[in-house]
């Protein structure tokens, strides 16, 4: 199809837009298709290496899943690796670290004991370790000075954990879908969706400084702003978005692989948690932060219209709100968040969490890692008045979807990708290459 006409479009060019692109293109026999980005390059916000912990979390050590969500997102998780090994062509885009679940305190180290009794049969390379293996594992994580630190610790650890580049996923998937000669692929930067339109046919999609564009069908994979496009179109008017953004901070290698600890049950961002930085060698990075601010970009003041577009201020809000304030756990969380930004105080407080972590951190040693960051859109249903534990998709069969993607969003990404494409094939009455989608994914999609 020509004159920017296209079966499918695709809003967004972060790894949720470019891992459905690169299955319709390669895995669909749906012809034309075009995915617009409105920065001047791809994976510019959330899927970048720079704005997320780079993990490909598999449930093992993320104590807030239930088992059932342990199950569920170790099953995305495989996609991902197996795309990266059977069709990439990029080793590099992934990187084997162990990674470790640390209890420290008497409570935390029968919590993960339980936890294990819970999990192990999912894991078969899930084991538990004690101090002394610690030690030998994470010696930074056990010792001080060469000698055991004074709480008691016990963990869990899988000596087979990944660290993923989801940004240069993200490039790899259009790169591929691109290279599929006898399709139309087009791929648009510098191209922002300010207004969609229900058509006869299809969508209008109206692009700031460029034509029209027009689809039969269209799925917003925005990250913080799916959710005010889809309020624009009259969906999900039910929700607010609550923007989470998390940073870094920057320290020598001290770890030699992920070391995640025990996190509050009742909310949906991981605990401060320490990383092997894949793309910045022998720098150990701790976080992410959560910091609830109103806007859609951290750093970037203008997307606060954007979240008062989709914050509505309505009783089903303040009782999630209050809800959450009225717990002390989680109240004192959003204090020492907010904390962590305040100069000099910030670093101070910061460090107390990174001591669980490493108990011989020292001040100097941490260095704010500026520009570091990322912002999860998590959903507020204002309905029921709470706070939504994960990702959400609007999708009600009438040729549009919206993908709302807070953590683990990169993970279960090729996951959520072959639900869209089983929908947008269904509604143009296209088919999936079933075969080729297995060869690279070992599964069929749902
Ligand atoms: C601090 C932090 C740590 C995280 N850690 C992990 C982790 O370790 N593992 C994991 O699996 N997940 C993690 N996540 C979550 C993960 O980063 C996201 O779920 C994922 O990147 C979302 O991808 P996306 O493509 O949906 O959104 P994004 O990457 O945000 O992409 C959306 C794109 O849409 C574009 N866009 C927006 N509006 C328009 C418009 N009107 N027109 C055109 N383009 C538009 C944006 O510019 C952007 O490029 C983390 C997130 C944060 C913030």
């Amino acid at each position: 199809m020509n004159n920017n006409k296209y079966e499918v479009l695709i809003i967004g060019g972060g790894i949720s837009g470019g891992t459905l692109l690169y299955n319709l293109a390669l895995h669909s026999d749906v012809q034309s298709m075009c995915l617009i980005e409105k920065y001047d390059h791809l994976d510019p916000l959330n899927s970048n290496a720079q704005s997320n912990s780079q993990t490909l979390h598999c449930g093992d050590i993320e104590t807030n899943y239930s088992r059932e969500k342990a199950d569920h997102v170790r099953g995305g998780a495989e996609m991902m690796l197996q795309f990266v090994n059977n069709s990439s062509g990029d080793e590099t885009l992934k990187r084997n670290y162990g990674k470790m679940l640390l209890g420290v305190g008497e409570k935390e180290v029968a919590f993960v004991k339980a936890r294990f009794e819970m999990i192990s049969d999912l894991y078969p390379t899930l084991r538990t370790v004690d101090a002394d293996a610690i030690a030998e594992i994470e010696p930074n994580v056990a010792l001080i000075d060469g000698k055991p630190r004074e709480e008691p610790i016990f963990g869990l650890y899988n000596e087979i954990g990944w660290a993923i580049d989801y940004g240069r996923v993200t490039e790899n998937c259009i790169a591929q879908a691109q290279g599929v000669g006898e399709k139309t692929v087009d791929v648009k930067l510098s191209t922002e969706a300010t207004k969609i339109t229900r058509t006869e046919n299809g969508f209008e999609v109206k692009v700031k400084h460029g034509d029209t564009l027009h689809c039969k069908f269209l799925v917003v994979s925005a990250g913080t702003y799916s959710l005010h496009l889809a309020q624009s179109m009259g969906k999900g008017k039910k929700f607010s978005v609550l923007p989470v953004s998390g940073s870094f901070y920057f320290a020598p290698e001290v770890l030699k692989g992920k070391v995640y600890t025990v996190q509050n049950p009742k909310l949906p961002f991981a605990a401060i948690h320490g990383d092997p930085d894949m793309t910045k060698p022998n720098t150990t990075r701790f976080g992410p932060t959560a910091l609830m601010l109103p806007v859609l970009e951290r750093f970037n003041a203008k997307t606060a219209i954007g979240f008062f577009e989709s914050f509505h201020f309505t009783k089903g809000t303040a009782s999630a709100l209050f809800h959450l304030m009225k717990d002390k756990d989680i109240r004192n969380f959003i204090y020492e968040n907010i904390g962590y930004e305040v100069p000099i105080h910030g670093k101070k407080s910061f460090l107390k969490q990174v001591l669980k972590i490493v108990p011989s951190m020292q001040l100097d040693d941490l260095d704010f890692a500026e520009h570091t960051t990322g912002v999860r859109p998590q959903l507020i249903d204002e309905e029921k008045g709470e706070l939504l534990m994960g990702a959400a998709k609007f999708s009600d069969g009438d040729g549009v979807i919206f993908n709302m993607t807070p953590s683990p969003g990169a993970t279960s990404a090729f996951a959520n990708a072959a639900e869209d494409l089983v929908t947008v094939t269904q509604y143009l009455d296209r088919q999936i290459n079933t075969e080729s989608f297995k060869t690279v994914f070992g599964v069929l999609p749902a």
